[in-house]
């Protein structure tokens, strides 16, 4: 049965249909049962937890935003608050669901045909097979709209695809990475599905991250990697349609940084209501009041954007200035709620037992990936002016 969440404050969730609400619950008790008990751990040893792929995805949470595989009609403020929950116990998991259903399906849903999106779209929502997303590359991050080495090259009915990426999630284990390259004959970006077992390519581990430590990020190096021309993303023309991706993957991003805030600020709450100084429970000083009480500001307004930005996807509205500014923002106060949720709990804060320095680490990471907060204000600035400050 529903049961809305404490930090919910102004009880968004009740904004879901019965059948949302209850699939919601169903991954809240995945999470909180199957998850949180062993995520520290996976965490310390940067190790993904494998074990946990099949039962994760049996939650359908690869499913929903897919007409080729949702079990039921359901709303982006769902999908949202679904990304939300995820990330309120652990981001590394929510990360590893947003390069699979978010990056890489999302780019064969809006980028593939439907005979690419009837292949590949139940198999990855199954977890049969494992995406990846390789945009960003060791010299092109922030400028990767117009900054991208890679090529590609028409060659009968094969494309050789040459160069390297940088950052890219699930990338050590994944099937099959979306490559985006750039087509030397006429400069546009494209997109390929690429075998990961094709000769050539190769993905190595980053290592030593201090943030979403469990997920596995590579360095991809291709050299002479063939792809038949079946594989390319048949309706990738420009990078235009790579942004049509990153605008529903953003605010996807602003959704789980509110998780993140949450997450932290829970842990705070709870803390704040055993820990005793000076007689009494912390919880019943006013300056820990007050830390707390803006933590629950910064996540109320985040989550009212967040609604707002589905809610336009949904109404057909939503631009990629809507997204970036959603993005921007909500990581921001993100930022600001995981470093006073940590504050309110003293030394204890820094360590990882106590629950807030996994989600204060981790907020690092969701702050700069999908867009810088510097680029996504250019993005809103482009908008707000008309004039584009970044190219
Ligand atoms: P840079 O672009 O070098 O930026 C450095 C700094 O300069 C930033 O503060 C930036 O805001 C600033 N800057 C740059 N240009 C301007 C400008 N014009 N005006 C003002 N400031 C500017 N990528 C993928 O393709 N697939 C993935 O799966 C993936 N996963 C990731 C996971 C993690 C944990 C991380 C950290 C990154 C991931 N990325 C992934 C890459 C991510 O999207 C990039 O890190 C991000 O876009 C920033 O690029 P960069 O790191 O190269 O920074």
């Amino acid at each position: 049965s529903f049961e809305p969440l404490a930090s919910d404050f102004y009880g968004f969730e009740t904004l879901l249909t019965p059948e949302e609400q209850d699939a919601l619950m169903r991954l809240r008790s995945y999470m909180e049962g199957t998850v949180r008990p062993v995520i520290n751990d996976y965490w310390e040893r940067a190790e993904f937890p494998h074990d946990l792929v099949e039962s994760f995805l049996a939650t359908d949470v690869a499913r929903f935003a897919f007409p080729e595989t949702r079990p039921f009609e359901n709303s982006a403020v769902f999908r949202g608050l679904a990304a939300m929950e995820m990330s309120r116990v652990d981001a590394s998991m929510s990360t590893f669901i947003g390069v699979q259903e978010g990056l890489a399906m999302g780019s064969i849903s809006v980028c593939g045909s439907q005979e690419q999106r009837d292949e590949w779209l139940p198999r990855m929502a199954s977890g049969e097979v494992i995406g990846a997303f390789g945009l960003t590359e060791p010299l092109s991050g922030s400028d990767s709209a117009r900054g991208l080495r890679t090529t590609a090259t028409r060659d009968g009915d094969s494309w050789v695809l040459n160069g390297s990426k940088r950052w890219i999630g699930n990338a050590t284990f994944s099937d099959i990475t979306i490559i985006w390259a750039k087509d030397t004959s006429d400069g546009q970006v494209k997109g390929f599905i690429v075998d990961t077992t094709t000769p050539g390519y190769s993905a190595t581990k980053i290592e030593r991250k201090i943030a979403l430590r469990p997920v596995q990020n590579a360095d991809i190096v291709l050299e002479n990697v063939v792809v038949p021309e079946a594989m390319r993303l048949q309706n990738a023309r420009s990078f235009r349609d790579t942004a049509k991706v990153l605008r529903l993957t953003r605010a996807a991003v602003a959704w789980s940084s509110v998780g993140v805030a949450i997450g932290a600020y829970e842990a705070a709450v709870a803390y704040a209501k055993e820990r005793e100084q000076f007689g009494k429970k912390i919880a019943e000083h006013q300056l820990v009041q007050d830390l707390l009480a803006r933590c629950l500001g910064n996540i109320t307004a985040s989550m009212a954007l967040c609604v707002r930005v589905s809610q336009m996807h949904d109404e057909g509205t939503q631009g990629d200035e809507h997204s970036a500014l959603a993005k921007g923002f909500c990581t921001s106060k993100m930022r600001e709620t995981v470093a006073w949720a940590r504050e309110s709990m003293g030394g204890n804060g820094i360590v990882l037992d106590y629950e807030a320095a996994r989600f204060f680490a981790d907020a690092e990471a969701l702050y700069s990936y999908e867009g810088t907060r510097e680029m996504n204000a250019l993005i809103v600035g482009r908008a707000i002016t008309g004039k584009a400050a970044f190219v």
